[in-house]
């Protein structure tokens, strides 16, 4: 009786507000009908339910059966509803695709592919990313799609003279194009000429990352992939200082690494997120198996409890492109316009693989070894690392780094789909990447107030899936319908094709 009141109560309510306003109140609501919904706040998927959407906004919850009054209605029977996806490791303004040397074609090839690309995330459900090193002033592009998914940022990158990245281009360039640097005296010798130290100090980076709308902070901690390079890093007193000052924030503290020393650097430095799985330790680089600084640095970083995204897919990734064998398959026809994908097969379109395949000749040295057994064995240690950290107690945060590399291999979308494909294969529960991939993120990010899971109150981002994730990690790739900001899209109109 009492829930029968009530209900009669809010018709009278809702009646009232729509009498004093004409149609607004219920213009753009839409209501998901006997639904499953699937939230990992919850222990237990909820059965029959009714979502009601307004305002961009998830406005209420009920039973079925309530029928309250909605402009568009949506069959949810027999399906699952769920927050839309978060992907905490991607770089929307690097197109891998085509090559930048080409000049003739590469602004018409790189028009299409940005307007293609946020639809492309859409596509495989994520409707929330982070940009782990972001210029909003260069980002304007985005823009120009109606469809955007959620974009959240740790600003630019923090780097170092003489350090990844820096030590890529000639000194007059990189002011330009690594614009956050922190001076370090025991790396004088690589500072560019005519920048005032005294202008890049801690303070000063973390001020500039907070002054560009960040959530998070990202530096790097990486000496040149396991021995082929030799590249500075940074002392570990820049680093705690680091931390303590994005920590001080309010910004999320992620370092990239990729190495068991890499890692113990993060976790001694006291990062929040380190934004790689391990793949590289001292030792024979054909070796799988964990060493046992490997061990060491895992155990520590699960004891300090910080948060690790696994990035599979920046090595099994390298292999597609070395292999060419993604042009062939199916699932990149939705993300790739027509002219790409010609592209993509023509000879020049090939430009990454060959320029992949000369850096392994010119860094191989086992004349028994191909390229390809080389990243193999890359692939089997991030899968052992990601496994044994997670068996171990650790926090998988699911960020697939995409793009991490020129070519085909991150395309965007798929590419967050295949990072979950790798998860399930190496045993991780599918549970666990649900709650990666919604929840964790959104919490790891502290984007959980609006983020991250199925209640009211909540940005109306969701998924319509027809079969439940829980049960097969291949229902992220079976999605009807995708809700951006309580608007939804039926998933064959964000195709490309
Ligand atoms: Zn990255």
């Amino acid at each position: 009786m009492k829930t029968l009141s009530l209900s009669i109560l809010i018709c009278l309510v809702l009646s009232v507000k729509v009498a004093m306003t004409a149609e607004p109140q219920l213009s753009g609501t839409v209501l998901i009908e006997d639904v499953t919904i699937l939230s990992a706040h919850q222990g237990q998927p909820q059965h029959h339910m009714d979502v009601l959407l307004e305002g961009g906004r998830i406005e209420r919850i009920l039973e079925t059966g309530t029928n309250p009054p909605s402009e568009t209605i949506i069959d949810g029977s027999g399906k699952f509803l769920t927050p839309g996806l978060i992907d905490s490791h991607v770089h929307l303004g690097h197109n891998p695709i085509v090559n930048r040397d080409d000049a003739p074609v590469f602004e018409a090839l790189n028009h299409a592919y940005r307007l293609q690309l946020p639809r492309s995330l859409l596509y495989h459900g994520f409707t929330t990313v982070i940009d782990l090193d972001y210029a909003p002033e260069r980002n304007g592009w985005l823009a120009e799609s109606e469809l955007v998914p959620d974009v959240h940022h740790c600003g630019r990158g923090v780097r170092f003279a003489g350090g990844y990245g820096p030590a890529f281009v000639p000194p007059q360039f990189v002011e330009r194009v690594f614009p956050n640097l922190v001076y370090e005296p025991q790396h004088k010798a690589f500072w560019p000429d005519g920048m005032d130290p005294e202008l890049y100090t801690v303070d000063a980076a973390v001020e500039r990352v907070v002054r560009s709308g960040a959530v998070c902070l990202k530096t790097y901690v990486e000496t040149g992939f396991g021995g082929v390079f030799e590249w500075a890093s940074p002392s570990a007193e820049t680093l705690s200082a680091l931390a303590k000052a994005a920590q001080e924030n309010g910004l999320v503290f992620v370092v990239h690494a990729n190495s068991a020393q890499a890692w113990q650097m993060s976790v001694d430095a006291g990062a929040d997120v380190i934004a790689h799985g391990m793949w590289h330790w001292d030792g024979d680089r054909r070796g799988a198996e964990l060493t046992d600084a490997a061990l060491v640095a895992i155990q520590n970083a699960v004891a300090a409890g910080v948060a690790v995204q696994p990035t599979v897919q920046v090595v099994v990734g390298e292999k597609a492109t070395l292999t060419g064998a993604l042009l062939q398959d199916p699932r990149t026809l939705p993300l790739l316009p027509r002219e790409l994908s010609d592209y993509l097969q023509s000879a020049k379109g090939r430009w990454s693989q060959r320029v992949l395949l000369e850096l392994y000749e010119q860094h191989n040295p086992f004349a028994d070894t191909t390229p390809e057994t080389l990243i193999d064995v890359s692939i089997e240690r991030a899968m052992k690392s990601m496994e044994r950290f997670h068996r171990s107690g650790g926090v998988l945060l699911m960020g697939s780094d995409t793009p991490a590399q020129d070519g085909i291999g991150n395309l965007p979308g798929l590419n967050g789909y295949l990072e979950m494909l790798g998860w399930a294969k190496a045993g991780i529960p599918l549970d666990r990447i649900f709650w990666s991939v919604t929840l964790g993120n959104a919490k790891g990010f502290q984007i959980d107030n609006e983020l991250g899971s199925v209640e009211p109150g909540k940005q109306a981002d969701l998924l319509l899936l027809n079969r439940n994730p829980l049960q097969d990690v291949s229902a992220y790739n079976d999605i009807a319908i995708v809700i951006v900001d309580g608007k939804p899209i039926k998933r064959g109109d964000l195709s490309a094709r």
